[in-house]
C-alpha cells in the first residue's frame, strides 16, 4: 500500500506528464503560418508588407473549428459554424491589399464570419466595424476577438446591406458575402477618396470588384473571379 500523500504525487506526475506529451505534439501552427505567409502570399502577388506581417500575426487556427484546426494554413477555404466559410488566406490577404488601408482608418466590413478578416484589418491599425447577420456568428466572434485583445473591433449583428450609417463615412468597405448587385447605402457610407472590394454576381460566379469614390463618384474595376457565400436578408432571401 502507498501512503495516500504519494498516490497523489503519482497522480500529479501522470497529470502532468499526459499535458506535455499533449504539447509537444502539438503541431507548430507558428511555423506553418510563416510557411503560409511566404508560399501563398509573397510567392503570388501580395507585397504589401502591412498585409504580410498582419497575416503572420493572427493565429488563424484560433478561428476555424476546432475538428479543422490541422487544416488552418492550408491553401483553401475551410467550413466554419451555421454553414458558412472563412475565406481563403490568400482571399483575404488580397482584399485586404487592394484597401490600401493605413492606421487609424475607419473600415466597414460586411459578414464577420470568424472574425479572422476583422483581426486581420485590426492588425494593420484599422478601426473596423463589422456586421454579421447569423447571430450565434456574430457574438462568437466578438467574443473570440475580445479574447484575443482585438478592442478596435466593433461588431454589430445586423442586415450589412444597409450598412452602419452611425459611424459612416468609412475610408474603406469590405464585403466578404456576394450580393447580386452592389448595395447603394454602402455606396453612400463610402468616404470620398475611399475604396471598396466587394465580389457582386450570382451564387457561386462572382467578379471580385474594387469601387474608389473619386469626386462623389464611383469608379469600379473588375479584378479576379471569386466565389463566396450569397449576401442573404434577415428572411434569408439573397439580395
Ligand atoms: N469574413 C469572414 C468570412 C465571411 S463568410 C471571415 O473572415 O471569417 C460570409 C458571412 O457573411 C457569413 O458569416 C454570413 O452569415 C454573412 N452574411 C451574409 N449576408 C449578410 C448580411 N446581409 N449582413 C451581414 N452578414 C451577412
Amino acid at each position: 500500500m502507498y501512503p495516500l500523500n504519494n498516490i497523489i504525487i503519482l497522480a500529479f506526475m501522470a497529470i502532468f506528464a499526459t499535458q506535455a506529451c499533449a504539447q509537444g505534439s502539438e503541431p507548430d501552427f507558428e511555423q506553418q503560418r510563416k510557411q503560409m505567409v511566404s508560399q501563398q502570399l509573397r510567392s503570388r502577388d501580395i507585397t504589401d508588407s502591412r498585409v504580410l506581417d498582419a497575416m503572420n500575426r493572427v493565429p488563424r487556427h484560433l478561428f476555424v473549428p476546432v475538428r479543422m484546426r490541422g487544416y488552418s494554413y492550408q491553401d483553401s477555404a475551410l467550413p466554419i459554424d451555421y454553414g458558412q466559410t472563412i475565406s481563403q488566406p490568400y482571399i483575404v490577404a488580397l482584399m485586404s491589399q487592394l484597401l490600401t488601408i493605413g492606421p487609424g482608418d475607419k473600415v466597414l466590413e460586411i459578414g464577420t464570419g470568424s472574425g479572422y478578416q476583422a483581426a486581420v484589418l485590426a492588425e494593420m491599425g484599422a478601426d473596423v466595424f463589422t456586421i454579421e447577420i447569423v447571430p450565434g456568428l456574430g457574438t462568437q466572434a466578438e467574443r473570440l476577438l475580445k479574447s484575443l485583445g482585438y478592442d478596435s473591433v466593433k461588431v454589430k449583428i445586423g442586415d450589412g446591406y444597409l450598412g452602419w450609417p452611425e459611424n459612416a463615412p468609412f475610408e474603406a468597405i469590405i464585403v466578404t458575402c456576394a450580393p447580386t448587385e452592389i448595395p447603394e447605402p454602402l455606396e453612400v457610407q463610402l468616404a470620398e477618396g475611399g475604396r471598396m472590394v466587394i465580389p457582386v454576381g450570382e451564387s457561386g460566379f462572382q467578379q471580385l470588384l474594387l469601387l474608389e469614390k473619386k469626386e462623389g463618384r464611383i469608379r469600379r474595376q473588375k479584378t479576379i473571379d471569386v466565389r463566396f457565400v450569397p449576401m442573404v436578408d434577415n428572411e434569408g432571401n439573397t439580395y
